[in-house]
């Protein structure tokens, strides 16, 4: 075989439902590709060999200019909530499933190209992706997974040798995405919206079998489906809320029924913590503001349940009750994950009464004295459990130093009743408080150094950091700062 990819048992699972699921074609090939990135502990986790993953043929592969033997490319169908609007028919308009895989843990992955060319559900756009998007999402994928929180990763990233136009021309690039599935919310509601009864259940029991088995055996499978999602959600969501991480587009179109993070386009990391924060440059109103998402997460939730309204019960009434039932799960799962997030940010291994007015004070006043939500947490994590004579980094984070001399007492007080040593508790908290995340004009630096000159030695390093979050790295301490004042993006855009 002449890649690493070939001769693989590619399995089709998806491709194998019927004719409305999916649309079966090839990518389209561009003139000039060269390598950006290959993700290889990835490539290793898919089984794939390394030392024939790097050749001209792969390369190939990975820029749509050839399709690996046994595997059969679809573009899927789904529709999608837009800010709040129903679109009946979206789907992949440039990205293709090549297949699936089996990861060496026995877990199905979906292996897709981003950026392949134009497809029946392209509408008006071009089906292809500038190289600045293209590293922005591997970033991203890769920082996240590195973070802990589910997502879909990046397996490579290549340069077409082509130029795409945005808002002037740029290079272009394709992205290979790997994913527990590329099944969302607007998956069901395409079928949904259709009236196809019968193309929904499949979907629903594929769904089932290949998210969430255990939910197979439940007297009510379908309504444990939904339920499992909303539990999934909630759980995402809430590691989303931990990070500081802002989706940006969290339209139902977006939203993984498996509870991965899945399509990043104009999304950010908190710098200095406000609630309210929007970077997309499309999101006028906030709809997917930072403190929004929660309550979106339910949201579209709600329009997964109509979907699926037809397959809980014959009965209208029934059937809305068993949905209702099912999403009461949502907003107590997230609740929960949230707030033993937050006391573990803070260092907290018990629970007593008071924590969550110690933390929200905390909240308050970071954004009341423009504190950076990733450095706060870090040096706290760092800080003596009795002694304040190191409070100095915690504290000059702080407009007003006093409001964090405040907080540092309460806290104080509060960990004398702790049970573990102090240097437990400090190294607890450093596991769940990175010191580096993708900051906005980190991702920018790395884009424009792409866009600009196909450079990819920002990129580089960034991989390299972002993909040990938990650990100091004194030679990389730039990477920490949040950005100087002429520095700082705020506005984020699509690909
Ligand atoms: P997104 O904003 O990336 O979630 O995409 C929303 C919809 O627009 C999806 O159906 C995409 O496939 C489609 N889309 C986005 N960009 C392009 C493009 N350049 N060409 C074709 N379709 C696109
Ligand atoms: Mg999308
Ligand atoms: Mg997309």
């Amino acid at each position: 075989p002449v890649s690493a990819l070939d001769s693989l048992p590619w399995e089709a699972t998806y491709a194998a439902l019927p004719a409305a699921f999916h649309v079966r074609l090839e990518p389209t090939p561009v003139g000039h590709p060269r390598w950006v990135q290959l993700n290889l502990p990835l490539a290793r986790q898919l089984g794939l060999d390394p030392e024939r993953l790097t050749t001209p043929e792969a390369l190939a592969v990975f820029a749509g200019n050839r399709v690996p033997a046994g595997a059969d490319p679809i573009a899927q169908a789904y529709a999608g909530h837009q800010f709040g609007h129903f679109v009946p028919q979206l789907g992949d308009g440039r990205a293709l499933l090549l297949g699936e895989l089996i990861d060496v843990d026995g877990v199905r992955r979906d292996i897709q190209l981003k950026g392949a060319g134009r497809t029946p559900f392209s509408r008006g756009g071009d089906g292809r992706s500038p190289i600045g998007p293209v590293v922005r999402e591997y970033l991203a994928s890769e920082a996240m997974a590195a973070l802990g929180v589910p997502t879909t990763r990046s397996l490579a990233a290549v340069a077409t040798g082509e130029t795409v136009w945005r808002q002037g021309p740029e290079p272009g690039g394709v992205l290979t995405r790997v994913a527990a599935s590329h099944v969302r919310v607007g998956t069901f509601e395409y079928f949904g919206q259709r009236g196809d009864r019968s193309a929904l259940r499949r979907l629903a029991d594929y769904v089932l079998y290949r998210h969430y088995p255990h939910c197979a055996q439940a007297p009510r499978p379908h309504q444990a489906l939904l339920e499992a999602v909303a539990a999934a959600t909630a759980e995402l969501i809430a590691a989303w809320m931990h990070i500081g991480f802002i989706h940006g587009v969290m339209n139902t179109d977006n939203l993984s029924v498996a509870g991965e993070t899945i399509d990043y386009g104009p999304f950010g990391f908190l710098d200095a913590f406000d609630p309210a924060t929007v970077y997309s440059s499309i999101d006028r109103f906030g709809r997917y503001a930072f403190d929004q998402q929660p309550a979106i997460g339910e949201w579209n939730l709600a329009r997964l349940a109509e979907a699926l309204l037809p397959l809980l019960d014959d009965d209208p009434d029934t059937a809305v009750d068993l949905a209702r039932e099912a999403l009461s799960g949502y907003r107590p799962r997230f609740e929960a994950a949230h707030r033993a997030g937050l006391r573990a940010k803070i260092g907290l291994a018990e629970e007593r009464p008071g924590d969550d007015d110690l933390v929200h004070d905390l909240l308050r006043r970071m954004a009341a004295e423009g504190a950076d939500w990733t450095l706060t947490f870090r040096r706290l994590s760092d800080l003596d459990g009795a002694d304040a004579r190191g409070d100095e980094p915690f504290r000059g984070g702080f407009r007003d130093p006093q409001a964090a001399d405040d907080w540092l007492a309460a806290w104080r007080g509060r960990l004398m009743a702790e049970r573990r040593s102090d240097a437990q508790r400090r190294a607890a908290m450093r596991a769940v408080n990175p010191a580096f995340v993708l900051r906005n004009h980190l991702a920018q630096w790395a884009v424009d150094a792409a866009t600009e000159r196909l450079d990819f030695a920002p990129m580089e390093r960034l991989l390299v950091v972002l993909g040990d979050p938990f650990s100091d790295q004194p030679e990389h301490a730039d990477l920490a700062r949040p950005p100087e004042p002429g520095q700082a993006v705020t506005r984020t855009f699509c690909g």
